[in-house]
């Protein structure tokens, strides 16, 4: 009888962590990791920040290449899974090969969303998902701008920033009043906007595209609904992302309208077939419904989750969704989801370049968001770990020292373990 086969698509911060989870926890089937993307699985962080900033530092391989031959793990790179066959459990590749499953683990991830207006498929209207996109706009950039960045999410931000750094003439164009609203809220959506302006980017919101004009295959202005006309050299639009839902077509399981819908450990609506990562629609505790969770930490926890349970011991992932973003030399990090009813709290003396919010739900922290502010966002996550109960007015001081403030909550809990019943 033939060895169970673990295949899992994509090979990325989710896949790569279910591959070594597996092998973690005694795992002894065969396990195959397959991405269509050729290279060594690599961190996608970097490419929106260091792979495009001056003196760029190349791309992070997300483990060194000899642990999965240390580890039995079969990497197959630059094949593509075209479909999945339930009754035969098999799964087809593009080559031809169909490759036997015992379970099946989709971490396929996101698509970039194409904007559908004229000139849109020019050769120098780009996206940033892959390496292979970070080397279409670093040889783009290498001519110098105009940059325009249609959509001021983090990923446009962050290369917005690295433009900036490297001297490049950047304008934004946001279609929303404020970007980045629906993940930190309007007031750090305005600090954002003034750190930004502040470094030279012509941020236009309220603003959308009506069509990119040029010649020969080239846009050379982007034209925008208002009449506007913004000169460019390179385009990169950053409007979105779909989930890659492709192969539950094939291997008929669920999706629904945010990606592959898993319950707790991962599974989808097919026991033996789990999604992971990006592309998954979880029920998270963090999130207000289900939905997706887009960020690198989350993958690679929620990935070795799914590897866990798959070798045997049922594993959740439920901590709260931590992630990050460099802009302009500082990182601004986010630990949970902000709701639009948590209650906001911005630490005194606030500043583009230096804040720290709180988002206040039923008496404890909900979320937290720090530029500049790495260790206050450490203490709080303990805070929020810990379920201590905090005051709005507790929270406003610069002068309220978090670790303290933690380590009486600690005492107090030791002196009274009755006291955390009611918390
Ligand atoms: C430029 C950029 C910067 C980012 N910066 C940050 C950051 O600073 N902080 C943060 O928290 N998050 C960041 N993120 C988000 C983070 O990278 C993602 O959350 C993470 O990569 C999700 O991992 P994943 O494994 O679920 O999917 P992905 O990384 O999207 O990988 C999916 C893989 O599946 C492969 N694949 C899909 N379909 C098939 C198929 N049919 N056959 C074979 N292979 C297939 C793809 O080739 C791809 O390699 C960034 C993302 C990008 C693109």
């Amino acid at each position: 009888m033939n060895k169970p086969r673990c295949l899992i698509v994509g090979a990325s911060a989710a896949g790569v962590a279910v591959a070594i989870e597996l092998r973690n926890n005694g795992y002894t089937g065969a396990v195959t990791l397959i991405d269509a993307d050729p290279n060594l699985p690599y961190e996608r962080p970097p490419l929106s920040k260091s792979v495009l900033g001056a003196g760029s530092r190349g791309f992070v391989p997300i483990q060194p290449a000899p642990i999965y031959r240390d580890l039995d793990i079969e990497l197959r790179l630059g094949e593509k899974v075209t479909a999945v066959d339930p009754a035969a459990l098999t799964v087809r590749l593009d080559g031809g090969d169909a490759v036997p499953v015992s379970r099946l683990v989709l971490a396929t991830g996101l698509s970039p969303r194409r904007l559908r207006v004229a000139g849109a498929d020019a050769e120098n209207v780009l996206s940033l998902r892959d390496a292979a996109d970070a080397r279409r706009i670093a040889e783009e950039l290498a001519s110098g701008g105009p940059l325009v960045i249609i959509g001021a999410g983090f990923i446009g931000l962050e290369l917005a920033a690295v433009a900036r750094e490297r001297g490049i003439d950047v304008t934004v164009v946001e279609a929303q009043a404020r970007p980045l609203t629906h993940a930190v809220g309007a007031d750090v959506a305005s600090l954002l906007m003034e750190l930004h302006r502040g470094h030279g980017v012509k941020l236009l919101t309220g603003a959308t595209v009506a069509e990119f004009a040029g010649s020969a295959g080239r846009v050379e202005e982007v034209r925008l609904a208002d009449g506007r006309r913004l000169p460019a050299s390179t385009v990169v639009v950053g409007v979105g992302v779909e989930p890659r839902t492709e192969l539950t077509v094939s291997a008929r399981i669920e999706v629904d309208t945010f990606g592959i819908p898993v319950n707790e450990f991962g599974q989808t609506s097919r026991a033996w077939i789990y999604a992971t990562g990006d592309v998954a629609s979880q029920n998270h505790p963090a999130l207000a419904r289900r939905g997706r969770i887009e960020h690198w930490d989350t993958a690679q926890r929620h990935g070795a989750a799914v590897g866990a349970t798959i070798a045997g011991t049922p594993t959740r992932y439920r901590e709260a969704p931590y992630a990050w973003s460099h802009q302009y030399g500082a990182t601004l990090q986010i630990v949970g989801r902000p709701r639009p009813d948590d209650d906001l709290v911005l630490r005194d003396g606030a500043s583009p370049g230096e804040f720290l919010a709180f988002w206040i739900r039923d008496g404890y922290v909900g979320a937290v968001a720090g530029m500049a502010a790495s260790r206050e966002v450490g203490v709080v996550k303990r805070l929020m770990a810990a379920r201590v109960p905090v005051e709005r007015a507790q929270l406003l001081g610069r002068d309220l020292d978090l670790r303290r403030f933690l380590k009486q909550h600690q005492n107090a809990v030791r002196a009274n373990p009755e006291s955390t019943l009611a918390s």
